[in-house]
C-alpha cells in the first residue's frame, strides 16, 4: 500500500471554514491587513501570520493561534477587511478562534486581563456587538493604561462608522475609570 493519505479536513483552517466560510488558502500573504489594524503593534501574531499560519495546517500553528493573545485583542474594527484584495473576514474568524479557545481552556495567560474585560461585558450588559467592540477598546487600556492612545485609534474607526459612541466615553474619563476600578475589583 502507498502512502495515499486521503485529503482530509481537519485541523483549524476547517474548523474555521466550517464555522465563518472563510477560506484562509485565498489569503495570498500581501500584508495589507497587518499594516492596517490598529492594534497589530501589541498583538503577538499580526492577522497576515495567523492566516499564514492556518494555512501551514500544522497542529503546532493552531495550538499558537488558540493560545495568542491576538485573538483577544482584535477590535472587531474591520479595518483588515476593507483593506484585503481577497475581503478576508478576519474579525469573523477572530470570532470563532476565541470562542475555540475558551471551549478548548486554551486561554493566554497573557490575556487574562483582556478576558477579565470581555467577561465582564458580557455579565453586565447585553450582548451587542457595539458594546462587544467598546469591551475590547477598554480592554486594550486597561492593559496599557494609556488612555490616550484610544483618540489616536477612535478616529479611523469613527470615520468608518464604527465606534461612534467612543468620543463620549473619552470625553468623560470618570466614567471610564470607574468602568476601569470595577473590573479590576472583579477580579
Ligand atoms: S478587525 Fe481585528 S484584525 Fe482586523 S484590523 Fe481590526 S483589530 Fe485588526
Ligand atoms: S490583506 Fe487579505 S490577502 Fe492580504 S495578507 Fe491579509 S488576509 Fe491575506
Amino acid at each position: 500500500m502507498g502512502h495515499h493519505q486521503p485529503h482530509e479536513e481537519s485541523g483549524l483552517a476547517a474548523d474555521v471554514k466550517k464555522a465563518t466560510g472563510v477560506v484562509a488558502e485565498k489569503c495570498y500573504q500581501c500584508g495589507k491587513c497587518s499594516a492596517g489594524c490598529p492594534v497589530a503593534d501589541e498583538m503577538d501574531l499580526p492577522p497576515s501570520l495567523v492566516m499564514r499560519m492556518l494555512q501551514t495546517n500544522q497542529p503546532e500553528n493552531d495550538e499558537k493561534i488558540l493560545r495568542s493573545k491576538t485573538i483577544w485583542l482584535c477590535l472587531t474594527c474591520e479595518m483588515c477587511i476593507a483593506r484585503c484584495p481577497m475581503s478576508i473576514d478576519i474579525p469573523k474568524v477572530m470570532d470563532f478562534l476565541r470562542e475555540k479557545s475558551r471551549t478548548e481552556k486554551k486561554i493566554s495567560s497573557n490575556a487574562n486581563d483582556i478576558v477579565a474585560f470581555h467577561d465582564s461585558f458580557l455579565l453586565s450588559v447585553e450582548k451587542t456587538g457595539k458594546l462587544y467592540e467598546l469591551g475590547l477598546i477598554a480592554a486594550y487600556k486597561l492593559k496599557t493604561f494609556h488612555l490616550m492612545q484610544d483618540v489616536a485609534i477612535a478616529p479611523a474607526m469613527i470615520q468608518k462608522g464604527k465606534l461612534h459612541f467612543i468620543p463620549e466615553m473619552v470625553k468623560d474619563r470618570g466614567n471610564l475609570s470607574s468602568i476601569f476600578s470595577k473590573t479590576i475589583k472583579k477580579k
